[in-house]
């Protein structure tokens, strides 16, 4: 099958073909080892950078190609051909969730400072905003930042952040006001920073090769400098790379999801039954053909909407459909397949 789709470029195909032939090469025969020690290995994420695959959405005076949400959509696309969910969010966590949160808010002095071990792999970054209280409702959160001196004093605990065990930097959401439920701040807390620490290594059914931390900041000072973005905006610097955040997942659901089918197909086309195969049973061949249906509705809807958000139009509507539906279309392909419970999907 191709990937080719109606906003492809050659440098888009060139970005999923490269990444494809990584995951192939790199991630998919070591990724079940990975799944049981609940680690991807840093080597790969540093081979990742030195590939430059952290710079699709990096400025290019910072080094990076400067592309946009259809090159995140490819890449998403071509990690979840891994079908290792984990390995796929660890990456995505670093490039696509916690990276932009830098890249639209960071000052000169911030970019210049973090970007270089941003794109080398040297620095993976997570993002800080679930709490044990406070998930879907972001503007829930417990955690606070209290004026100090010349910075800022970070008391709260957050929960189930991706690469913040074995990571080097959280970029994390602190209440700054007490009078408004939005009055949220980002903040950039390196690992090794007093009184910020790992509570615990999360385990987990599936992405298990994903790190998952729960984080406890006690007393956590950081200075003025380490304020991303404005004060008491973060809540609607977060909302505003959601769109993102949902495209991704998908984007990674579909990669995995295809991989899915097609062993799918290949299975029954091989599995004698009845003095023939499955494949020449009517039934199997129409259900084969709906989720193929269904997957490419989705996927086409993705690179879709993630083309109206680089023209810089709203795409809230079309991407939280594409997230909402997306997920249960990929959930729907991957019940059809023998790709195994650790692999799990969106
Ligand atoms: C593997 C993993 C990795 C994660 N990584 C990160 C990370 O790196 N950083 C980070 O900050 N967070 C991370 N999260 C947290 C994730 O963002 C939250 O799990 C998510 O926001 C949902 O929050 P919750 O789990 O508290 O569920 P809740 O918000 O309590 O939701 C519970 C249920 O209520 C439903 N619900 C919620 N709101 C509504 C509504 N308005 N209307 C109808 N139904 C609703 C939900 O759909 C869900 O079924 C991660 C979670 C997991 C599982």
């Amino acid at each position: 099958m191709t990937h080719r789709n109606i906003y492809m470029t050659d440098e888009l195909q060139a970005i999923y073909d490269q990444t494809v032939e990584f995951v192939e090469r790199e991630v998919t025969p070591h990724g079940e080892q990975w799944e049981v020690d609940g680690k991807v290995p840093r080597e790969v994420l540093k081979k990742m950078g030195d590939l430059g695959m952290f710079g699709l959405r990096v400025p290019v005076e910072h080094g990076g190609l400067g592309l946009g949400m259809l090159a995140s959509a490819t890449f998403s696309e071509a990690l979840g051909a891994s079908t290792f969910g984990g390995f796929d969010v660890s990456v995505l966590v670093h490039t696509d969730m916690a990276g932009p949160h830098l890249i639209n808010s960071g000052t000169k002095e911030q970019l210049d400072q973090w970007l270089p071990g941003v794109l080398s792999g040297d620095t993976i970054l997570s993002i800080g905003v679930s709490e044990p209280d406070a998930g879907s409702d972001v503007a829930g959160m417990r955690t606070t930042a209290v004026r100090d001196g010349d910075g800022w004093r970070i008391n709260g605990t957050k929960t189930y952040i991706t690469n913040a065990v074995y990571g080097n930097m959280t970029i994390v959401a602190a209440r700054t006001s007490t009078e408004n439920r939005y009055g949220i701040t980002m903040f950039l807390v390196p690992a090794g920073t007093e009184g910020f620490s790992v509570a615990k290594k999360l385990d987990k059914h599936g992405w298990r090769c994903s790190d998952t931390a729960e984080l406890v900041f006690d007393n956590v000072w950081v200075g003025d400098d380490q304020v991303l973005g404005t004060v008491d905006r973060g809540f609607y610097e977060t909302m505003r790379n959601f769109q993102n955040e949902r495209m991704v997942l998908v984007g990674m659901g579909v990669g995995a999801a295809q991989v899915a089918l097609n062993q799918t197909l290949e299975h029954v086309q091989n599995r004698p039954a009845f003095g023939g195969h499955l494949w020449d049973l009517g039934a199997i061949r129409q259900r084969l053909a709906m989720r193929q249906a269904e997957l490419d509705a989705v996927r086409a809807s993705m690179y879709h909407a993630a083309w109206i958000g680089d023209v810089g139009e709203d795409n809230v509507k079309e991407m939280s459909g594409v997230k909402a539906y997306g997920a249960e279309v990929v959930n729907n392909a991957n019940l059809l397949s023998r790709v195994k419970p650790g692999m799990l999907v969106a």
